[in-house]
């Protein structure tokens, strides 16, 4: 039995070192030289940029992994203030409850907003059909909490429009504490916050750590060889790269795919039309990561916190920023701060579309407003443009889901961030559980052996 896993971004990294671990060859197939897929560190001009991830769940896989890659020295968790967020409120920043005492305490909501939250373990569970997270917010906490919580934060971490996700697909666990417990409060108060609050953790030289340590233990990584076509051969699977003619002679009991949909569906169109199609409909909204630095005393706002979200309510161009340099050491020099500011997602498609020049100026001048900022042009300024960020978990997703389930039988599985959950901790779960699953299919030896 051989493994053919195609893609090596964190999904198919994992994928590979956990089979690696358990004794199943494997070949992984990257197109770029490089490793990681969005996970991208840059140093430039004496500044450590993510172009991707900022902040990882240090969640018991994670942490495992880490020991087993022996890169704990490497870990920098999140300083403490990274607690705090901020949202935007009347052009003014707003500090967003972290617990239940500074819910009653906090602004952002009104007594009647907060009345209506404590109720919340009073309303009865309902189980609706393509819930969206809007509805489901809606219903369990009353309306007062989408503009100002729901909004924001969906667009911050998912780039996604909260009346357009599905809940059950985003925010499982949300949807699974309304099921098992009857409210989202009471499933929060049965579970210590510790087990569903993990701690944010980076890495002392940024994220593209955790890639290079996975690849460097891998036998089997193949860089630089884009895939290109796949076709079956009697229940086994082929894989063709021109850029050697290697790959072609080898045969495959199973193929895992570790790519966003839309390459995935170039690969399907052949062998498995219906499942290309599916793919295709998956929605990844364009993004523009943009990193922009100030001396720290042309800035008056104090950064006390993992950065600021914008709600659609107040218009803004960005969708928000991480506080990089309040968050980790090193990311500038000490008398600097570091912004990294997302435009785009699902609800800012346009925006992330701007000519690039403008753009930057837009971020600078909202940067301006919103923190108090007395420069008139940053010090530095950095912009990273995605046309395809991160697969928007809405009714279009369904039936991608569907299909790869059943496609299992034919020995083709996903680890992929549309399949897997987006964030990095959730593909490096997937992928350990999939090595497992894949293990179980593997014939016993037989007694020659
Ligand atoms: C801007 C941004 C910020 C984010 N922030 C966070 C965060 O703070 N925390 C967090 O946990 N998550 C975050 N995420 C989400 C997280 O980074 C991704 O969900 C995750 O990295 C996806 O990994 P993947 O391996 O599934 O896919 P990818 O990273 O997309 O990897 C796919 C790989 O497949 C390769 N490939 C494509 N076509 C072929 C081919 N034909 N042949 C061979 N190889 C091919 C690509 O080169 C790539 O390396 C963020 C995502 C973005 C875009």
């Amino acid at each position: 039995m051989r493994v053919a896993i195609v893609g090596a971004g964190i999904s198919g990294l994992a994928l590979a070192y956990y089979l690696q671990k358990l004794g199943i060859p494997y070949d992984l197939f990257e197109a770029s030289e490089h490793v990681g897929g969005n996970i991208k560190t840059m140093q430039e001009s004496g500044y450590l940029l993510e172009l991707g991830p900022n902040a990882l769940q240090y969640t018991p896989e994670l942490e495992t992994l880490v020991r087993e890659l022996k890169l704990e020295q490497e870990v920098v968790p999140t300083a403490k203030a990274g607690h705090h967020r901020y949202v935007l409120r009347n052009g003014n920043y707003e500090k967003l409850p972290d617990s239940p005492f500074s819910l009653l305490s906090n602004g952002i909501f009104s007594w009647k907003t907060k009345l209506r939250i404590l109720q919340e373990k009073d309303v009865p569970p309902a189980d609706i059909d393509y819930e969206t997270i809007t509805q489901f917010f809606e219903r369990r906490f009353g309306p007062g909490v989408i503009e100002y919580a729901v909004n924001p934060f969906i667009s911050g971490v998912y780039g996604g429009d909260p009346s357009r996700l599905l809940v059950h697909k985003a925010l499982p666990l949300l949807k699974e504490m309304e099921n098992r417990y009857g409210s989202v409060l009471k499933g929060l108060l049965k579970h210590p916050v510790s087990q569903f609050g993990y701690e944010n953790i980076s890495f002392v030289k940024g994220m593209q750590t955790l890639p290079n340590a996975i690849a460097e233990k891998l036998i089997s990584l193949h860089t630089g060889l884009p895939v290109e076509m796949i076709t079956r051969n009697q229940g086994k699977y082929i894989i063709s790269c021109s850029a050697t003619g290697d790959y072609d002679t080898e045969e495959y009991t199973m193929l895992v795919l570790a790519l966003p949909a839309q390459p995935a569906a170039e690969l399907l169109h052949y062998t498995f039309p219906g499942m290309a199609a599916a793919l295709q409909n998956i929605h990844y909204p364009p993004m523009s990561v943009v990193h922009t630095v100030y001396h720290r005393r042309d800035v008056n706002h104090v950064l006390d916190g993992f950065g600021a979200l914008h709600p659609k309510a107040e218009c803004p161009f960005a969708a928000g920023a991480v506080w990089s340099s309040s968050l980790f050491d090193g990311r500038c020099r000490p008398h600097e701060v570091l912004f990294t500011s997302f435009v785009g997602g699902a609800q800012y498609e346009a925006h992330a579309l701007t000519d690039k020049e403008k753009l930057m100026e837009c971020v600078h001048q909202e940067l301006k407003e919103t923190h108090g900022i007395t420069a008139d042009k940053p010090v530095f300024q950095h912009m990273y443009f995605m046309e395809h960020s991160i697969p928007q978990y809405d009714l279009y997703i369904e039936d991608a889901h569907h299909m790869a389930e059943q496609l299992e039988q034919e020995g083709l599985f996903i680890a992929a961030n549309w399949q897997a959950g987006v964030s990095v901790s959730s593909c490096i779960r997937h992928a350990k559980e999939l090595a497992h699953k894949i293990n179980l299919k593997r014939p016993a030896p037989s007694i020659a052996e």
